[in-house]
């Protein structure tokens, strides 16, 4: 009778067993490279967060909104005043019209915004063009869209967009292209050229261009962020994401926002109602109140170029041969000096000897092309990169 009884269990368990949708995923790098950097005391390098505060304003923002009672669900698509700071932004930087009404969502983070469209526009065998490296949650957005990932290089060595290649990768099953400028974990800048040399590719096609800008206020060196709100042929195809998180030091808070036209915000809500509905009602009041000060983002590339110059002045006394860094809290490096470890050793090796966390770049192509390049992160208190700066000029 038992041994029927435990037969019947383990029939059903194998019955139910998990066909995994992700059966190649494992946990994020960046998960265990923090986990690692804890648990060896390191200076972490390695996951893109600053170490320091955001503006106290802002925290004071929330709890003034919370004692306000603004602690229910908010309209579905966002408060009106954060979507309305949101197109004010989008018209003043990019010289585009979104309506805060129709057109801008809030989401909870780049993440879920990126998730929620490719579930929106993709369907089962779309093809889907990202270009590699990239960050990693794009392809397990595509498979679990059903779709097929299509993988362009980046050309090696400078990062930058090899147009030709885009153009072959193109067929009749082409959905959807995702473009990320500033880079993570390069960071490229895409140049005007660059966006009309895609806006040429995509005119004559019905392709989708999700563009993640979440980098948007991190531009060094007098550039421009080229958005694809700024190009009418991108930004009639175009979700533009950005987030919260990146622009004011907050990236635990998990808010974002889209800005697509109407039609294309239509089918991104029917989605979003049923994945998150909505997002963290006193949040969306703080930030809304806050972005009525223009200052603090278009301060925010000052701050980081500021931080940038001071690694790599630091770095400059090392053996790690520098990469440009044009955008993004990230700086590469080349450690082919030091030793001839793979990147994933190097960086294991770096957090436990070392006591400095770094991402290998490996870790955005999903074959793992090797080419002894890995990613810092510099949004940390200038105690925190001198620390590693020290540890890093020793080897
Ligand atoms: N896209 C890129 C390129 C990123 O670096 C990040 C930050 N991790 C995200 C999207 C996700 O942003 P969020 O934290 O707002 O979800
Ligand atoms: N975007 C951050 C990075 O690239 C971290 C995001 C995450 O932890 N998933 O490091």
């Amino acid at each position: 009778m038992k041994t029927q009884f435990i037969r019947d269990s383990f029939a059903i368990m194998s019955k139910l067993a998990l066909q995994s949708k992700l059966p190649t995923v494992g946990t994020t790098i960046f998960s265990v490279m923090s986990a690692l950097a804890a648990e060896h005391d390191a200076v972490n390098l390695g996951q893109g967060f600053p170490d320091f505060e955001c503006s106290p304003k802002l925290v004071n923002a929330v709890t003034e909104a919370m004692r306000q009672g603004h602690n229910q669900y908010p309209p579905m698509a966002g408060i009106p005043a954060l979507r309305e700071q949101v197109a004010a932004k989008l018209l003043a930087l990019y010289g585009r019209q979104y309506s805060a009404t129709s057109e801008i969502s809030i989401t909870a983070g780049a993440t879920q915004a990126i998730l929620t469209t490719i579930l929106a526009v993709v369907h089962n065998a779309d093809e889907v063009i990202v270009l590699e490296p990239c960050y990693d949650s794009y392809g397990p957005n595509i498979e679990l869209a059903g779709g097929a990932t299509v993988r362009v290089p980046l050309t090696p060595g400078t990062f930058r967009p090899d147009f030709q290649k885009i153009s072959a990768a193109i067929t009749a099953k082409t959905r959807a292209i995702i473009i990320n400028s500033p880079h993570n974990p390069s960071g490229t800048v895409w140049t005007a050229e660059d966006m009309q040399a895609l806006e040429k590719i995509l005119l004559p096609t019905s392709i989708i261009l999700i563009s993640d800008e979440v980098y948007e206020h991190m531009v060094f060196d007098q550039q421009l962020h080229q958005s694809a709100s700024r190009f009418a042929g991108l930004a009639e195809r175009a979700f533009v994401v950005s987030s919260f998180g990146k622009t004011y030091h907050v990236t635990g808070w998990k808010v974002g926002y889209v800005a697509a036209p109407a039609e294309l915000t239509h089918e991104f809500r029917k989605v979003h109602q049923f994945n998150v509905f909505t997002v963290n009602t006193p949040v969306q009041h703080a930030l809304a109140a806050y972005m009525a000060d223009p200052q603090p983002y278009l301060s925010l590339s000052d701050f980081y170029q500021q931080k940038r110059d001071f690694f790599r002045a630091g770095l400059a006394q090392s053996r790690f041969k520098l990469l440009p860094c044009e955008g993004s809290y990230f700086q590469c490096v080349d450690t082919s000096a030091i030793n001839d470890f793979s990147e994933a050793e190097f960086c294991r090796w770096l957090t436990t000897e070392v006591g400095v966390a770094a991402i290998p770049l490996s870790a955005f192509y999903t074959a793992g092309f090797d080419q002894q390049v890995i990613r810092f992160c510099f949004a940390k208190k200038t105690e925190t990169l001198e620390k590693a700066l020290i540890r890093l000029c020793q080897l």
